[in-house]
């Protein structure tokens, strides 16, 4: 699908390739952006159709779907770089160190002499959180996004982790959302038993109830009926050398050690996208039954589209945009070799020759060893020879003057791929 402004750069329902293709040609329209690929048209319009944008946040990274009450327009995978901040926070650290104690007297380390601002997040989860927030703005402005569906809480669904805000009641009184439960628990063990593997039978607590066990998701499991009757209260430690097997596998992880940042970097996300959208949420192991019920396979932009109540849309793409958060260039002075001694000079600007490290280019070589057509990022060298990143290579020394922008970096990297 094409994402498709008005004259006035208003945007409207997006429309087919093949239409696209079609305005472009009768000079209807004109291209506005490539990444994602946007036309405007030369004339007025209006839109009163409204959209919603999915997304499925996840540590690495964020599913995103956008739907309308139809059908499923558009999916992307938003790629977080929360690791490499702290690659970096940690190394600038060490730099600093290392400066400190070099041929200086002692000097200590500044320690909490600042003053975090209210709502304060560490560098790397705010890094995530922003993306998610920044991806909702931007695409506001191609197509008109009225709400936003964010999963409630981060389940994930390999390690069954963090399904704590959910507990059983729900299903204990057999509401609808209890039945699901019940479903996602025995489709979770495969319909058997996890201490024999016969028939499974019974949803069973692995720390009893007795022994202050609780109804949350991590606690229950599916067995058949004798091995709930000979697990009775007991501990798994004890039950597995009754049996003689080793359970440990099945002991419910504890909460994070950082559920409390991970929720308040949820708050911050929720927050600041009410300010412009209306935000509804999903419970996790709706997502996974739903999903399964749709018979998709465990994608991030799948599991997007399945949160929340309504999750049967027609699929009407059949590309996926990967969008990478790159970070917008080090400020650090000059760099280093491994002693912490300068190795290069400081750096005078980003820019070299109107070119920007991370803008799309296209370069058509026509002289030399390297004859051709390049399309990709940019990394810019003061030289004048710039390296380019194409889907396929890098090559390197290419001359700014066959370089053309195709568009501005914006801090992040663009490549789609075809779902098969
Ligand atoms: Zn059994």
């Amino acid at each position: 699908m094409v994402f498709v402004l008005s004259k006035n750069k208003t945007p409207l329902a997006p429309t087919r390739e093949a239409k696209a293709r079609i305005l472009l040609k009768d000079g209807k329209a004109i291209v506005h952006k490539v990444y994602p690929f946007t036309i405007r048209l030369k004339e007025r319009k209006e839109c009163i159709k409204k959209f919603t944008v999915k997304f499925d946040v996840g540590a690495s990274v964020t599913g995103v779907a956008i739907v309308d009450a139809l059908k499923c327009f558009f999916f992307a995978e938003i790629v977080h770089r929360g690791k490499v901040i702290k690659k970096v926070m940690d190394s600038r650290r060490t730099v600093r160190r290392g400066r400190r104690n070099r041929k200086t007297r002692y000097r200590e380390p500044r320690f909490e002499n600042r003053t975090r601002p209210e709502g304060w997040l560490p560098p790397s989860v705010k890094s995530r959180a922003d993306n998610v927030i920044n991806f909702a703005k931007k695409y506001a402005k191609l197509i008109p996004i009225e709400s936003v569906v964010v999963e409630r809480v981060s389940f994930d669904t390999s390690s069954m982790t963090k399904g704590e805000r959910l507990n059983g009641v729900e299903y204990q009184k057999g509401s609808l959302k209890g039945i699901k439960l019940r479903d996602f628990i025995f489709q979770k063990h495969n319909h058997s038993c996890v201490y024999c593997g016969d028939r499974g039978e019974e949803i069973e607590h692995i720390i009893p109830k007795s022994k202050g066990g609780t109804n949350s998701v991590t606690n229950l499991t599916l067995s058949c009926r004798k091995c709930n009757m000979a697990k009775r209260n007991l501990s798994l430690k004890v039950f597995g050398k009754k049996i003689g097997k080793n359970l440990s596998h099945l002991k419910p992880k504890k909460t994070p050690k950082h559920a409390s940042i991970i929720q308040s970097a949820r708050t911050y996300t929720l927050k600041t996208l009410e300010k412009d959208f209306k935000v509804t949420t999903g419970e996790g192991w709706e997502t996974y039954s739903n999903r399964k019920e749709l018979n998709l396979t465990k994608q991030h932009y799948y599991d997007a589209m399945c949160i929340g109540k309504n999750y049967k849309y027609k699929i009407v793409t059949n590309k996926v945009l990967e969008i990478k958060a790159q970070g917008r260039g080090s400020r650090q002075m000059c760099r280093m070799d491994r002693f912490g001694f300068p190795r290069t000079k400081a750096k005078s600007s980003k820019g070299v020759k109107g070119f920007q490290t991370g803008d799309i280019v296209k370069a058509i070589v026509t002289k030399g060893k390297k004859i051709g057509t390049y399309l990709g990022k940019v990394a810019v060298r003061v030289s004048g020879n710039f390296n380019i990143s194409t889907a396929t290579e890098t090559i390197q020394g290419i001359h700014h003057k066959y370089c053309k922008t195709i568009q501005k970096g914006d801090g992040y990297a663009y490549a789609i791929t075809t779902i098969k």
